[in-house]
């Protein structure tokens, strides 16, 4: 479970401050598929920053799993983010002159995992997001919605509890925006938290929770309108 509670962030530069978020709490389950919308500069990227170790907060407590973030020291934290934590960004991250299998394995690498468990990991992930044939394309090679689905792969490679996705389809259009939710919900079934920023109201919609973020603050978090989805 994810927990903030009354999280602060404050960015200073030489002449200004600047609150991105403040009195912030949140609690998020395991196996939970969130959205988060808001105006823009309202602290959505800062919340998702901070939920996936990659920045602190300035002042209030984050537990993550039980586990105290504001206690831990960098390398800790990094080897909670390592082992707990998945990302995805709108513009992919891949690698342009690396081909698909090796970008996924680029992270696994860093972790010091053998060959033989990072083929094992890379070629599962390859089939979960259905393009185990294109492995030895280049990144620029597939569509954008691929490239997509190819990020989705490096995150799970990693076999993260907790995949954090900022505006993941905001590139695309929307019929490979479209694939790539599906494919994040069949994710979620499986077991993995979600939380994902977006512009797009009809995909926060599908969200099982949405919250809204505004000024900084949790401004409203209910139950999405359950889609009419079969099971
Ligand atoms: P959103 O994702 O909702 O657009 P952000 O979390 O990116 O909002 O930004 C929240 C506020 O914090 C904005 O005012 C933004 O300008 C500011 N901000 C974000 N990152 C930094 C930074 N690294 N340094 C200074 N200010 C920042
Ligand atoms: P393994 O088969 O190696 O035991 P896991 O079942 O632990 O792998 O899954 C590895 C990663 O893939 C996890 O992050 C999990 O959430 C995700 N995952 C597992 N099954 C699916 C699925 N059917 N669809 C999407 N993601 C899945």
């Amino acid at each position: 479970m994810l927990k903030m509670h009354n999280i602060r962030k404050v960015y200073r530069t030489d002449t200004i401050e600047t609150h991105a978020l403040r009195d912030f709490s949140l609690e998020v389950e395991e196996g939970e598929f969130v959205s988060v919308t808001g105006p823009s500069g309202s602290g959505k990227t800062t919340f998702l920053n901070i939920a996936g170790l990659l920045e602190t907060a300035t002042d209030g407590q984050y537990l993550l799993d039980g586990v105290d973030i504001s206690k831990l020291g960098d390398s800790d934290r990094s080897r909670q983010r390592n082992e707990k934590i998945g990302f995805i960004f709108q513009g992919f991250n891949l690698i342009p002159d690396l081909n698909l299998f090796d970008n996924i394995d680029v992270p696994l690498r860093y972790r010091g995992f053998n060959s033989k468990e990072r083929r094992r990991r890379i070629e599962h992930v390859l089939q979960l997001v259905g393009l185990s044939a294109r492995a030895k394309y280049l990144p620029a090679q597939l569509s954008g919605g691929q490239q997509q689905r190819i990020a989705i792969a490096r995150a799970l490679a990693g076999e993260p509890r907790f995949l954090l996705a900022d505006e993941p389809t905001g590139n695309l259009d929307s019929e490979m925006a479209a694939q790539v939710m599906e494919l994040l919900e069949s994710i979620n079934s499986a077991g993995t938290t979600i939380i994902m920023v977006t512009h797009d109201p009809e995909l926060a919609a599908r969200a099982r929770r949405n919250i809204q973020i505004v000024d900084g603050r949790v401004s409203d978090s209910k139950a999405a309108p359950v889609a009419p989805v079969a099971e």
